[in-house]
């Protein structure tokens, strides 16, 4: 007697299976005759993993417009807008947006969440939020926090210190932001210094790292170099890293083996970085996006992020992981088969990788999460940013939609329209 069966849905690699749930675990995978307290007819749906996002700012969400818009578009006026609304935002503003941010993550099937958590202000009220939040949802989303000092580990005149009473207060992953410290030297110093305390303090760490379009931003090669030194590997990873795409390909092509060889994992944020990067450039634009598919060749695990919802960096954003990947399919041109399968991985199973989380995945043992999908497959889940017929997390069926079928009203024409064509 399972507690949950999901029938005959189609799972992210073809297999069809039914896949059996008792309490917290995945307990059988394939065809399946006993009994359940609930059967999930999925036949011709795609069954998969939760989504899991390692990128995103939590503290921030849902405050577009507060306490006005970002009107030049760039990362520099976000930076600076957020640095009056945290002085004025409450914690109990902070926990209230977070929650309902966490609500359109579980409906889109969003069930684990890496958020950076700026630690400038003295008063740390975004971390005691945060903590606040991670405590809240953790029944049904895995939440991993980052101490972010947003205005520079350095430049700021507690940034150091404050990132080490963030981690004394329980903040699980050690962050930075080396191109915003005032010269190259002290951002590579903020690297080596960031990199030694995570390896000390046993913790992940996760910098913003050249998230500009000066190809002469170099901070991945101190972090690769000093994630080598510790043997941090996948461990550490590097956000956004931008500048790579306007970089010297001569150089890039001693810089991408250096990476490898780290094991560090990377983490491109399409939506985010398609709208604040280039916008110095007159004509040809640059497309503000590092090499996903050249460090993919050479075996790094790369992820995509979702950064930002309704912020002062961006205005838009739904908690949708497949906007996100779709997104990233776009700007680095992964069309081949292949690379848009790749691409939903990336969201999912790569993600998860760099979360570091155990029992993600559908196997025998794993957690018992998943997603079913209106689509037959993960390129149509893609293509149509398909609706989450049903999220189940920890065991429990978390979240539920409607199809995302029409009815149409023309002469000679069929009664309901379709977008599926798989499954
Ligand atoms: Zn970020």
């Amino acid at each position: 007697m399972f507690d949950l069966i999901v029938k005959g849905g189609t799972l992210p690699d073809g297999q069809v299976a039914d896949i059996g749930l008792q309490g917290d675990k995945i307990a059988a995978v394939g065809k399946l005759e006993a009994e359940a307290r609930r059967v999930i007819d999925a036949t011709g749906d795609l069954v998969s993993p939760p989504f899991v996002d390692p990128h995103f700012h939590m503290d921030a969400t849902l405050s577009y417009g507060l306490p006005r818009v970002n009107a030049s578009g760039t990362l520099l006026e976000g930076i600076s807008l957020w640095g009056e609304l945290r002085d004025i935002a409450t914690v109990e503003d902070m926990v209230a947006r977070a929650l309902r941010y966490c609500d359109w993550a579980v409906s889109m099937g969003l069930l684990a969440i890496r958020t950076h958590v700026d630690t400038t202000p003295d008063h740390l009220r975004g971390v005691t939020a945060m903590l606040e939040v991670k405590r809240q949802v953790a029944p049904y989303l895995d939440l991993q926090l980052v101490a972010f000092p947003q205005d520079g580990l350095y430049r700021s005149p507690t940034g150091r210190a404050n990132v080490l009473r963030a981690l004394d207060m329980g903040v699980d992953v050690v962050g930075g932001i080396p191109h915003f410290e005032r010269t190259m030297e002290e951002g590579a110093a903020s690297v080596r210094d960031m990199a030694r305390l995570a390896a000390e303090r046993g913790l992940m760490l996760d910098l913003h790292c050249d998230e500009t379009d000066d190809p002469h931003s170099r901070h991945v090669e101190t972090l690769a170099a000093e994630v080598t030194r510790h043997g941090l590997g996948a461990r550490a990873a590097g956000s956004h890293l931008t500048s790579m795409h306007s970089m010297d390909n001569y150089y890039v092509s001693k810089l991408l083996p250096l990476i490898a060889e780290s094991g560090m994992c990377a983490i491109p944020n399409p939506l985010i970085n398609i709208t604040l990067q280039g916008r110095h450039d007159s004509f040809p634009k640059r497309r503000g996006l590092t090499r996903v598919k050249e460090m993919q060749a050479l075996g790094i695990t790369v992820g995509w992020g979702q950064d930002c919802v309704l912020d002062p960096w961006y205005s838009l954003g739904t908690a949708d992981m497949l906007d996100v990947a779709f997104m990233g399919l776009h700007v680095a041109q992964m069309t081949h088969p292949e690379e848009m399968a790749r691409c939903f991985r990336m969201v999912t199973e790569d993600n998860a990788r760099i979360m570091g989380l155990a029992g993600h995945g559908l196997k025998v043992g794993d957690q018992a999460s998943l997603v079913i999908l209106d689509a037959g497959d993960p390129v149509e889940a893609l293509r149509l940013r398909a609706a989450r017929l049903f999220v189940v997390s920890k065991g429990r069926v978390v979240a539920e939609a409607a199809r995302g079928d029409a009815r149409l009203d023309l002469p000679g024409r069929g009664g309901m329209v379709r977008r599926r064509v798989k499954g």
